[in-house]
């Protein structure tokens, strides 16, 4: 079943969800099998989320799209303050919303600064935040929608960090 959360694009995220449902469905348990166009479609959405940061000292205004296991999707936008250091990216915007949502296991996120003139990886705190629920996490951005750039999570954060239940700190979880 396919929950929107934003309703502003309730129709266009619908149709994404149920392609996106499809990918996980022939994809099993491999995050690199997907077709090029889900990758495209939820990049674009990534993108207009965009449109709702708030970056009035920088300027970049980057956009989330974070597919989850249960086959939702929680945008996100990066919030800048005047403090800078409470400044959050887009990506953990996406990410609290759907941790605070009871969602636990990410299959993608897609990441676009649009107008930017290039891609927009995910920072280094953003990627050990993504970590904690998974390296597996498939990252997708880019400079357009026909110029994208993929990779693992696992990729982009080598022994990543994460605690185990007793507290004794583990390395990457491959
Ligand atoms: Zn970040």
């Amino acid at each position: 079943m396919f929950f929107v959360v934003q309703t502003s694009h309730q129709g266009e995220l619908a149709q994404l969800g149920e392609r996106l449902l499809c990918t996980q469905e022939v994809s099993g348990s491999n995050p690199l099998f997907s077709t090029r166009m889900d990758d495209k479609a939820l990049f674009k959405i990534a993108g207009e989320a965009a449109e709702k940061a708030y970056a009035p000292f920088s300027g970049y205004k980057v956009g989330a799209a974070l597919l989850t296991a249960r086959g939702n999707v929680y945008l996100g936008a990066n919030v800048e303050n005047s403090s800078y250091g409470a400044t959050i990216c887009a990506e953990r915007t996406a990410a609290v919303k759907a941790v605070t949502d009871g969602e636990r296991e990410f299959i993608a996120i897609a990441v676009s600064a649009p107008g930017s003139g290039g891609p927009a990886w995910p920072c280094g705190i953003c990627r050990q935040f993504l970590f904690e629920f998974g390296g597996e996490l498939r990252v997708i951005t880019g400079t357009d929608e026909d110029n994208l750039e993929i990779a693992l999570l696992n990729e982009l954060l080598v022994n990543g960090f994460r605690l185990n239940k007793d507290y004794s700190g583990i390395k990457n979880e491959q």
